[in-house]
């Protein structure tokens, strides 16, 4: 194990003055009416400069994947506004934690779709395609059914698929929740290296500490729902770091400091007042 170069707790993703990709204002969703309105996110502020790489981390329940749903435009907001700051048409991409890949397309093909919607011409959709699938050591499954493939390969066809289309924005919802603790620390890895060499703005959300320090130029605790930010920390690693940072003292402090900040909230989400 290396030194894992702990820094001071300063920004080390874009300038602050840089404008944010992606911004939330007293963002806030509801669903139901009257008596039986649930109030699922918000008030919530939120805003990513470019090339930043910020983790959400809250109890079950608290709006996470309401935000995320907004930010992808999935979801209208009840109130408030998300703006997505792009240079070109390209959509943000979204991963989910259940892959969201097609069971009857190949995997080539599952990397070609989004390519395929902003029609870029086949020969060079397809070298493209075929150029992620190496990347994410796929090449040899090309012609597979995602069926046939283990969890960690197929959420590997949905990472593929995501950056294929070389998005401005990445949303994560919990993408490797679903896989054992050995996949997890390898694909988390994989990530890494990927957004250090692509820097593309990220909001992953999570329920792992541990993947959020790892990964994150910034880490967000919300509250109990109606999700609010509560609390930000900046892992004090530099980059480009690697996986070895969760060796680092500094890991394991800042793991049992945003555990504190979210014990409460976990038990307020699972015994409401
Ligand atoms: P998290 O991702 O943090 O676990 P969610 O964003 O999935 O939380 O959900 C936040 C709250 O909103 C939960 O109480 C959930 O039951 C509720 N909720 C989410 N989507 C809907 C929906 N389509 N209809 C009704 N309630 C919903």
């Amino acid at each position: 194990m290396g030194d894992p170069h702990p820094t001071p707790a300063t920004p080390t993703a874009a300038a602050p003055t840089a404008r944010p990709k992606l911004r939330a204002e007293a963002l806030t969703r509801s669903f139901g009416r009257g008596t039986r309105t649930r109030f699922a996110l918000g008030p919530l502020d939120l805003s990513l400069a470019p090339g930043e790489f910020v983790c959400i981390v809250g109890p079950s329940g608290c709006g996470k994947s309401t935000l995320l749903r907004i930010a992808a435009g999935l979801l209208r907001p009840s109130s408030g506004e998300l703006s997505i700051r792009t240079a070109s048409p390209r959509p943000a991409a979204m991963i989910f934690q259940d892959y969201g890949i097609y069971d009857w397309k190949t995997v080539l093909a599952n990397v070609r779709f989004g390519l395929d919607v902003q029609r870029v011409p086949r020969k060079k959709a397809d070298a493209r395609a075929r150029d992620w699938l190496a990347r994410m050591g796929l090449l040899d499954v090309a012609g597979a059914y995602p069926a046939t493939l283990s969890g960690g390969m197929r959420q590997r066809v949905a990472i593929a698929r995501a950056l294929a289309v070389e998005p401005e924005i990445l949303l994560m919802d919990e993408p490797f929740a679903a896989l054992d603790a050995q996949l997890r620390t390898i694909l988390q890895d994989e990530l890494l290296d990927l957004t250090q060499t692509t820097r593309t703005t990220t909001l992953f959300i999570t329920h792992s500490l541990e993947e959020a320090i790892v990964l994150g130029d910034r880490v967000l605790v919300m509250s109990a729902g109606p999700g609010r930010i509560i609390a930000e920390r900046r892992p004090p690693f530099h980059r480009p770091r690697t996986g070895e940072v969760r060796s680092a003292p500094e890991f394991t402090a800042l793991k049992s400091e945003l555990w504190e900040l979210l014990r409460g909230e976990v038990r307020r989400e699972a015994v409401p007042a």
